[in-house]
């Protein structure tokens, strides 16, 4: 019997060295007595509110003057994909703020579990749950959260998770084991292979409390993870699916792990799923008389809104359209439903020259940021509280002039007339049979009518709208080598 099991391990940490993979592991804390006490108290009442909606808070961490190679757009994508992952268990999150960027160069690559979490106790926002990002190679882990009760940022902020962005991907996967920690669930193969109490003590393959001796009877009530909904698991590895590895337990049954089950360590793709179990005992640290959890539902509840516009980008507006390296101004539409958007401007394609999360619409690089003659390209994206799925504007492009508008038509040849205007205006100024876009935007940056518009062999092209109520109004006109900003005064009595 012992040499079964003795080869029975050997063989099983062969498989681990096969299939280990470096910094894959995820380094929370072994749960203490108390989470045991809590998951035997609530895994089998699920709790009858419909859904509860959960406060998030994103901090990403970069450098001193705000770089990183992190593509901090996956931070809402992940959080927008675990919302889909959490609908069985009856969880969403709303962003309670505006991302937040840290940048303190010392907090990029913290050298220990220590140091990491160290970044909670100093960041953490209250009642809300802090998820962070930054690079934790240094100590060899993708991820870690921690458990309800415990952790640094004192009694209402207390612990979140941490992901590394050595390992961060936009599909959710990683994050949502990691929130399943902060919700109370210990992982598939805890206390069995990554840090064994007793061979004895391992998970069994049975369900049956009255095996006939000398087999032993069931345990998975008060072993392993505590669950009976999910199956045996001695892996504490990553490993794929589907899988030829078979494992035996104390009984000498044989078995597979499951690899949809998020708290184990099947790859990312195998994971889509928690156990009953799993979701009666999350949904019970925010609902039960004493849920660890429950502070997260002192914030206002938001309205749920499902889908946000994606912003026009107004100036630079368009391909190979110019700004001034004195003046670059940014400025972009409306989005209804949204109260921050992502911007981000890159220099030479992939340079990242500023990623920020502003609440206007409109951004004003500081002098001297812009180099003349250098191409950058730009995008936004509407963020809302409820509604951060949305799809980034599409890049636009432009290179930095020296002092040159090309959208003020001033000294240029381009007229447009009559002032006030009824109905129609008329354009002039452009080359002969010249094709021109025009697009009339209200002072907030709404997007009302566009038009392609075709020029006759002088140059000019008349265009007539549709009813506007009186009053200012903006107006683009993209031809063939410029681009033109106007403003339209709309006067019918
Ligand atoms: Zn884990």
């Amino acid at each position: 019997m012992r040499f079964t099991l003795v080869s029975n391990l050997l063989g099983l940490l062969l498989n681990m060295q096969l299939l280990a993979q470096p910094g894959s592991s995820c380094t929370t804390p072994t749960p203490l007595p108390h989470h045991y006490a809590f998951i035997e108290q609530h895994r089998e009442g699920l709790s009858t509110e419909n859904s509860f909606r959960l406060p998030v808070t994103l901090h990403i961490i970069r450098t001193s003057n705000g770089s990183s190679s992190f593509n901090s757009q996956w931070a809402v994508d992940a959080l927008c994909a675990v919302n889909a992952r959490f609908q069985a268990v009856g969880i969403c999150f709303y962003l309670a703020g505006p991302v937040r960027f840290i940048n303190r160069t010392d907090l990029t690559n913290p050298p220990s579990f220590a140091a990491a979490s160290a970044i909670l106790d100093e960041f953490n926002v209250a009642r809300t749950i802090n998820i962070y990002y930054t690079n934790l190679a240094n100590f060899g882990t993708c991820a870690f959260a921690f458990f309800p009760g415990i952790g640094p940022g004192g009694p209402q902020n207390q612990g979140g998770v941490v992901m590394g962005t050595n390992c961060a991907s936009d599909d959710g996967a990683l994050l949502a084991h990691e929130l399943g920690h902060y919700f109370n669930l210990p992982h598939t193969f805890n206390e069995t292979s990554d840090n064994p109490r007793d061979w004895l003590f391992a998970e069994r393959v049975t369900r049956n409390n009255n095996e006939p001796a000398p087999r032993l009877s069931a345990n998975c009530n008060n072993s392993s993870d505590r669950f009976c909904d999910t199956p045996a698991d001695f892996l504490p590895v990553r490993w794929p699916c589907p899988t030829s590895i078979t494992q035996t337990d104390t009984n000498g049954d044989l078995f597979q792990p499951d690899a949809t089950l998020y708290m184990g360590y099947a790859r990312d793709s195998c994971m889509q799923r928690f156990s009953p179990q799993q979701i009666a005992v999350m949904r019970a640290t925010l609902s039960t008389p004493t849920a660890p959890r429950a502070y997260l539902l002192l914030q206002p509840q938001t309205v749920g809104v499902s889908s946000l516009t994606t912003p026009q980008l107004l100036q630079p507006g368009t391909v190979d359209s110019q700004i001034t390296v004195s003046n670059g101004s940014f400025q972009w539409s409306r989005s209804l439903n949204a109260q921050w958007y992502h911007f981000r401007l890159f220099q030479f394609t992939n340079q990242m020259v500023v990623d920020t999360v502003v609440s206007d619409t409109f951004w004003q690089a500081p002098n001297g940021l812009l180099r003349i003659n250098r191409p950058y390209r730009w995008q936004v994206r509407a963020l809302g509280r409820d509604a951060y799925c949305s799809h980034p504007s599409p890049f636009f492009n432009f290179t930095a002039a020296l002092n040159t508008s090309v959208f003020d038509t001033k000294g240029t040849q381009i007229k447009m007339y009559p002032q006030p205007s009824t109905g129609f205006i008329q354009l002039a100024g452009f080359s002969a049979d010249e094709k021109v876009r025009l697009e009339l935007y209200s002072l907030q940056g709404q997007r009302l009518q566009s038009s392609n518009l075709q020029c006759d062999d002088a140059g000019q092209t008349t265009w007539a709208y549709d009813y506007i109520p009186n009053g200012l109004y903006t107006i683009l006109l993209h031809a063939k080598s410029n681009h033109y900003r106007l403003r339209m005064h709309h006067f019918n009595p």
